[in-house]
């Protein structure tokens, strides 16, 4: 996928939009400063290797990879993708199905497809998969950007999906911009003076880091929920101060069998190829 052009198409504003704990603090890592830097943002990958590599290759070199959570859960690649995620050095947060393939209480929740998919998850993780995902903050803070899955005030359950929700979190985080994911959809919420606007980003929407508050979701690599099948992701780029969003098509079928012969739920495998 090429970056950001001048073909690149304004996020569309949309009416309405679809529908307490460990917190890292920036250090002197590379990974986590956020001047000057191209970063990719991904969210709810979900064990689908083909979607991530995919997603990694068409974004192609940055300078650090962010992740917002929901590592695993659903697909069939969870120790893959970690080990895909840690050989780059990628920095991020936990999410309910990260915390219930641990153990968590969180499972309880689920629906019985996503509970089954959590189970064998979590017996067939290699423990340094374990000790990884153990290691993930529930929320990350740099200069400008808050990272969590689902909300700033619950950053493991809490779904934005409504303005009033979106208003609500706003005196939840202090950054000028929050990256969240969770819902599975990509979109923005922008404070324009106090008054709330939800844009509705498609493949290759940008907006500008101007300084004005943003709620920014990238959609999801490994499991859309918009209607379009294919892998979300953003980036965020500090220097041109501008995200992007991207929208990038992977080898669904191939996901769809490693699922099966992995005896996964089969109303999981079909979901991926609606988008749903
Ligand atoms: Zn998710």
């Amino acid at each position: 996928m090429a970056q950001a052009t001048g073909r690149a198409k304004a996020a569309a504003v949309v009416t309405g939009g679809p529908a307490g704990g460990i917190t890292a603090r920036a250090t002197g890592d590379r990974a986590l400063r956020s001047t000057t830097m191209r970063i990719a943002v991904l969210s709810d990958i979900h064990s689908n290797l083909p979607a991530l590599e995919a997603v990694l290759a068409a974004i192609g070199d940055v300078d650090a990879w962010w992740h917002l959570g929901d590592v695993v859960g659903y697909g069939p690649h969870p120790d893959e993708v970690v080990a895909r995620l840690r050989d780059l050095g990628a920095v991020g947060v936990r999410g309910n199905h990260d915390v219930a393939a641990l153990g968590g209480p969180e499972v309880e929740w689920f629906n019985p497809d996503a509970r089954r998919a959590i189970e064998w998850t979590e017996r067939r993780m290699a423990p340094e998969t374990r000790e990884w995902l153990a290691s993930l903050p529930e929320r990350h803070e740099t200069d400008e950007v808050t990272l969590v899955h689902g909300s700033p005030r619950d950053p493991i359950w809490e779904y934005v999906t409504t303005n009033p929700i979106a208003r609500a979190n706003l005196a939840a985080f202090s950054t000028p911009y929050l990256l969240h994911g969770h819902t599975h959809i990509p979109i923005a919420w922008r404070d324009d003076d106090g008054h709330l606007v939800a844009l509705g980003p498609s493949d290759g929407s940008e907006l500008p880091l101007d300084g004005r508050r943003l709620l920014l979701n990238p959609g999801s690599v490994g499991q859309p929920r918009d209607g379009d099948p294919r892998a979300g992701a953003l980036v965020l780029d500090m220097e041109e101060r501008r995200v992007t969003w991207h929208r990038v098509p992977y080898p669904i079928t191939a996901v769809q069998a490693d699922m099966r012969a992995a005896r996964l739920p089969a109303r999981l495998a079909e979901r991926l190829s609606h988008g749903l």
